[in-house]
């Protein structure tokens, strides 16, 4: 961007991190330290054996943990993020027809991979408006509803909840996952990137299973239908039981969500993360509706994310300029999502993030549009 407004904040005003990127986001120090100190055990070792193994044992079992999974249920993984998921879900977990809520850009993704599969029937989308979200609607039809719990592109959430109809649950819980309350006996799959709220790297899926989830996948994988080896959730599933995955992972990555999801487990769990994202959005949206130039995006609170913030600017202040300004100050990633064209800032909540550093941002971006 050129001409960026030269304004240097004053060091009260600088958070103690200034990492609020949606993804990849704020990685925590302790687990980097841990990294490098204990890593060397573990970091270019092979993932079949035990010292690489024990690790995704004690990931499975720690998330298995955090979600208070009722029996049966499995954590699965797989190489790839929640886009691969997506093409190994039109695969592997698609019967015939699928049901997508589409409210913004992530959601609006697996339907497009869906509506290009050839082997099934052409997806049912609901559209929301964007800053909002649809409901599922039951339909005979329909073998799989995906659902998305937060739609990072636009900060708005929904609640998870089965729908009145036969057809298996898919909930991308990317952004949402470990920092929003989620019901597993509402959902059939529940996968996500770690790069998000987890605050590890990305490269990889993780995916919680309920029994009805994890027998279509058999069906479908034993079925005649051709699936790329890379893709097959069969493959995955049978090599996550083993503590596995179908091909080489990240290991980096494999160790730092481990590494979050035991410091989680330590400060009280899900509900502890549940409770800090919800202090910081109230902090993030009180501030914008007591502003004069900023407010939320989303109109329904309701509807509004704890996990991520957008945050939209009156017509006079550019949120492009704040976030550039903020940037020359060494606070990062503020910016909103490129392609949803709104004159917005967006924030990560996610439970790495000091709610304090937050409070410290808004005064920082107040500072900020005065002097602009
Ligand atoms: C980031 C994100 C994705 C994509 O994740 P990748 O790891 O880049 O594939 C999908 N869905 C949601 C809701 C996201 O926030």
């Amino acid at each position: 961007m050129s001409n960026i407004p030269s304004i240097e904040l004053p060091s009260q005003l600088i958070p103690a991190d200034g990492r609020f990127g949606s993804g990849p986001s704020k990685v925590r120090t302790e687990s980097l330290l841990e990294l490098g100190v204990t890593g060397a055990n573990f970091m270019g070792t092979s993932h079949r054996q035990p010292g690489v193994k024990s690790v995704v044992g004690a990931m499975r079992n720690g998330i298995k943990e955090l979600f208070s999974l009722p029996d049966g249920y499995e954590v699965m993984l797989g190489v790839g993020g929640a886009s691969s998921f997506w093409a190994s879900a039109a695969f592997g977990l698609i019967e015939k027809k699928s049901q997508h809520l589409d409210f913004g850009v992530f959601s609006g993704k697996f339907a497009k991979v869906v509506q290009g599969a050839p082997h099934l029937d052409e997806p049912e989308i609901i559209k929301g408006g964007m800053g909002t979200h649809p409901l599922p609607v039951p339909n005979p039809e329909v073998d799989l509803y995906a659902l998305t719990h937060n739609e990072t592109t636009t900060g708005v959430m929904m609640p998870i909840e089965r729908p009145d109809a036969a057809g298996i649950v898919a909930v991308d819980a990317t952004s949402a996952a470990g920092g929003m309350a989620v019901d597993p006996n509402q959902f059939d799959v529940y996968y996500f990137s770690p790069q998000k709220v987890f605050g590890a790297d990305g490269g990889l899926w993780i995916a919680l299973i309920s029994p009805a989830g994890a027998e279509r996948i058999e069906k479908l994988g034993d079925s005649d239908r051709w699936v790329p080896q890379f893709l097959s959730l069969k493959a995955a599933l049978n090599n996550s039981r083993k503590d596995q995955t179908t091909n080489t992972p990240a290991l980096s990555t494999i160790f730092l969500v481990r590494s979050q999801v035991d410091s989680m487990l330590e400060m009280g769990g899900l509900d502890w993360a549940v409770a800090r994202c919800a202090k910081s959005s109230e902090i993030v949206y009180s501030w914008a509706e007591a502003s004069d130039y900023a407010y939320p995006f989303v109109s329904n609170p309701a509807e509004r994310s704890t996990n991520v913030a957008t945050i939209n600017f009156n017509e006079g202040v550019s949120a492009d300029t704040v976030s550039a300004v903020l940037r020359e100050n060494g606070i990062l990633d503020t910016g909103g999502y490129r392609a949803l064209g709104e004159n917005q800032l967006r924030l990560a909540m996610f439970p790495n993030v000091e709610p304090s550093d937050l409070e410290t941002l808004t005064k920082a971006i107040d500072y900020i549009v005065e002097r602009l």
